[in-house]
């Protein structure tokens, strides 16, 4: 979705809520999403108190609670949010697979995105070697699809999360999860933004890795 008229539930300053809203909160490693509300310029968007989203203005707007308002997403960089997103869930399958990695950091963004793995292999060509798998699945375009479960059976899906706690990013009173999977190749918990088709990544270009300590290795990527 990248537009829709929701209704203004609070409007302090610059910070808006609405009622319901397409604008994906900073959160899990995701930078928050950007666009309009109406003609007000929104720069951020955050998690505010009691789960509600708040949306951050450039500058303070005269919205009157219970007015009606159009949201906009700034689409081109959402989307590009989107396909850095995928394309970690991508990699870190691909990494786990083939070596047993987990993840201990992340930050999508949408110019560079980067992946901190446990590891302790360092070698750049094997490394490089799964960044070109990821390529490969990207040509066969499977589908990502996203689903609800129960926790006690997506608990028993290997691999249902790849991060190095081995806790599930959603809180334990959560008990129907949210599913994305990207069919053939990954199934994780996950709560954020993701394309519909790999395809959609077009390629993912790693620029660097880097050594971040004894057993874990940080992989800088880009898409085009
Ligand atoms: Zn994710």
């Amino acid at each position: 979705m990248k537009d829709f008229t929701a209704k203004v539930t609070s409007a302090e300053g610059n910070q808006v809520v609405l009622d319901q809203t397409a604008f994906n909160p900073h959160g899990g490693g995701l930078v928050g999403d950007t666009g309009w509300i109406d003609e007000a310029k929104v720069v951020d968007t955050v998690k505010g108190p009691a789960d509600s989203i708040m949306h951050v203005l450039e500058a303070p707007a005269c919205l009157n609670v219970g007015a009606e308002v159009k949201g906009k997403l700034d689409w081109d960089r959402r989307h590009r949010i989107m396909r850095m997103h995928t394309s970690a869930h991508l990699l870190s399958a691909i990494f786990n697979k083939r070596t047993g990695a987990l993840i201990t950091g992340n930050q999508i963004q949408p110019d560079e995105s980067r992946i901190d793995f446990s590891l302790e292999d360092f070698d750049r060509e094997r490394m490089l070697t799964y960044c070109g798998e990821a390529n490969t699945a990207i040509t066969k375009n499977p589908p990502v699809k996203t689903y609800f479960m129960k926790r006690e059976e997506a608990l028993k899906i290997p691999g249902i999360t790849k991060l190095a706690t081995g806790r599930l990013a959603a809180p334990p009173d959560v008990q129907e999860l949210r599913i994305v999977e990207i069919e053939g190749y990954d199934t994780q918990a996950d709560g954020g933004v993701h394309v519909k088709n790999l395809g959609e990544i077009v390629k993912i270009d790693p620029i660097k890795f880097e050594n971040k300590g004894k057993s874990n290795r940080r992989l800088y990527f880009t898409i085009p």
